[in-house]
């Protein structure tokens, strides 16, 4: 069995230095990446892991790129997929697909890491681009769109892969034929290593194959020491309440832990549960009382 984490960079550097077919292609997506990335490259990790596929084969080359301050936790979920024996068709970077993500999604590939921006939007940064969402058998879980009839005449599909259109749509027939690799069957496993946004619970645009942090937490993780955002990532998976209901705009606890990183994590480690409260306004603000009253 395979379960390894590795930095990312010198992985991506080697395959472009090595020239072979796939070279070009690769040094491309570098390049849009390093200037499109809410973080840098050396931020990132290869979780390398074994996995079983539909056919119940073994394979040692699942791949999977995130930010590292969560790959600890991601090489947990996949050893518990594993132990799970739950399958995954394949796990390639999404460079192989040069980072397209329909490409990606058409060939049944399960992927993390790519900077790009939410399916469907033009502008919003995927939370794929900080290292942060997983994607796992678009087949068997599409992302579903609610496009209008215009849309669709031009030809825009609303679900995506077009192969998971047929017997994946209607999800608790789905779940009521047992059917293999469906996201619901994992979601315990996601939850409770820190990835508590699943893509089947939103309403505009359901995508069942995306498991994500908050957007709120991935802002503030990006920019503290990979030291601090291992602390404060696992006190999340530990607590799931933490930060889940702030708002995605939030700069308040960015500002602050920029200002001053020890203060920070000294009052984020005495008082965590100013961090989990459910109206995030009140948590703001009893935050920055307690930010007065240090030194
Ligand atoms: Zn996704």
């Amino acid at each position: 069995m395979t379960f390894r984490i590795t930095p990312y960079e010198s992985v991506l550097n080697e395959d472009i230095q090595q020239g072979d077919k796939n070279a070009e292609a690769f040094k491309k997506v570098k390049k849009d990446w390093v200037e499109f990335s809410p973080i840098p490259l050396n931020r990132l990790k290869l979780v390398t892991f074994s996995y079983v596929d539909f056919n119940g084969k073994q394979h040692q080359n699942g791949q999977c790129v995130v930010m590292d301050a969560v790959a600890p936790r991601v090489l947990q979920i996949f050893k518990e997929l594993y132990k799970r024996q739950f399958p995954i068709h394949q796990a390639k970077r999404i460079e192989f697909f040069e980072g397209d993500d329909d490409k990606s999604m058409n060939a049944n590939n399960s992927s993390s890491y790519n900077a790009r921006t939410v399916t469907g939007a033009s502008s919003n940064l995927s939370m794929h681009a900080y290292g942060l969402a997983i994607d796992i058998n678009p087949v068997q879980n599409p992302f579903h769109s609610f496009e209008n009839d215009a849309a669709e005449k031009q030809g825009i599909r609303h679900t995506k892969p077009a192969a998971g259109s047929n017997q994946y749509i209607n999800r608790r027939r789905a779940q009521n034929d047992k059917l293999p690799g469906l996201a619901e069957d994992i979601i315990d496993i996601f939850d409770k290593n820190g990835f508590n946004t699943w893509g089947g619970d939103w309403n505009d645009s359901i995508d069942w194959q995306h498991f994500q942090t908050s957007r709120a937490l991935a802002n503030l993780l990006s920019v503290m020491s990979l030291q601090d955002a291992e602390i404060f990532f696992e006190m999340h998976a530990e607590t799931p309440a933490l930060m889940r209901d702030f708002p995605a705009k939030e700069t308040v606890l960015i500002e602050l832990y920029q200002e001053n990183p020890e203060k920070f994590m000294a009052i984020f480690v005495t008082n965590p549960n100013l961090f989990s409260m459910f109206d995030s306004a009140l948590a703001i603000r009893s935050i920055k009382e307690e930010w007065k009253k240090t030194t």
